[in-house]
């Protein structure tokens, strides 16, 4: 029988006790989107992440900025919240508008603030295996999920298709530090399905929809579907859910797998980061 990993429930469970915890604080936790231009689907994502941050009680502002807006602009915008005391978590809205240099964007973040884990202090502590201030909220999310259905992670063959900065190379360092046996794969991999076919643990996160069909899966294998791709038919994930359920043992629904734990985490990380500087200034 395939088990559905149900991140919908588990990320209620999740925001529900830090709704809890939250309501005993009080000064609440305030969280700041930075949201560059006019992309929609961007645009669904933030109002979404203010909605539930305002449900468990934190305090939220979003900075709209047009997509002809400089890139000192942002840096400005991004120094203020860097020093306002009321504000413990940052978050820019990916992807920023062409000709706009992300990576100098994500640097500028206080590493205490950074909320998505993006700035090279946090990922660079990831990646040597110690404590960073946040974990990026995808990967924390799909290990919080694997977990919550006890899926043995050491010593299992997993590999991670897709290498982006948000989720694939943050995934490979934490199964890694899990003890697992990593492969990565991207568009550059030769044999795919031969990698896939010896994986205990498959995640794709490479945005193609039906990329995955049950022929790139084992029997029993634990599949994750990262994949949210815009169709004529609506959202998809990666994964050819009908051909993988066949096979799977677990597996992740898209909606309703990684997306909402990606939502939870973002809230548990303002929880988090708040409770980090709380804990400064009080010192
Ligand atoms: P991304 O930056 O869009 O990059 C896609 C990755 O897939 C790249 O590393 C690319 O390889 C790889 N790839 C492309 N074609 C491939 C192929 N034929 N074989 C193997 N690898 C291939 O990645 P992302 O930002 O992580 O997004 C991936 C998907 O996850 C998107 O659909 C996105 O919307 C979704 N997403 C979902 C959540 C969530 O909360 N559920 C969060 C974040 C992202 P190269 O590096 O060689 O180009």
């Amino acid at each position: 029988m395939t088990v559905i990993l149900d991140g919908k429930s588990l990320a209620n469970k999740i925001i529900e006790n830090i709704k809890i915890n939250t309501e005993s604080l009080s000064k609440k936790p305030k969280l700041a989107v930075i949201l560059v231009g006019d992309d929609s689907a961007s645009q669904i994502y933030v109002k979404n992440k203010q909605k539930k941050a305002e449900y468990v009680g934190f305090d939220s502002i979003v900075i709209p900025l047009p997509s002809d807006v400089t890139e000192e602009n942002i840096l400005e915008h991004i120094y203020i919240l860097n020093e306002d005391e009321n504000i413990n978590a940052i978050l820019v809205q990916l992807p920023l508008p062409k000709g706009i240099n992300q990576k100098k964007i994500l640097e500028a973040i206080d590493p205490i603030k950074d909320v998505d884990g993006f700035t090279s202090y946090n990922f660079g502590r990831l990646a040597l295996g110690y404590m960073p201030y946040a974990f990026p909220c995808t990967p924390k999310g799909i290990v919080k999920l694997l977990d919550a259905y006890n899926i043995e992670i050491e010593s299992k063959n997993i590999i991670v298709i897709g290498r982006s900065n948000i989720v694939g190379k943050p995934l490979s360092l934490i199964f890694q530090q899990r003890n697992a046996t990593v492969t990565m794969a991207n568009s550059y991999t030769k044999n795919l399905k031969e990698l896939t076919k010896n994986a205990d643990i498959i995640v794709s996160a490479v945005g193609k929809p039906n990329f995955i069909d049950g022929s790139f899966v084992k029997q029993g294998a634990v599949v994750v579907d990262v994949g949210i791709n815009r169709t004529e038919v609506g959202i998809l994930g990666d994964v050819d859910f009908p051909s993988v359920y066949e096979k799977a043992s677990f597996i992740t629904p898209v909606p309703g797998g990684v997306g909402p734990m990606t939502i939870a985490e973002l809230l548990e990380n303002t929880y988090e980061l708040f409770k980090i500087q709380r804990s400064l200034i009080l010192q």
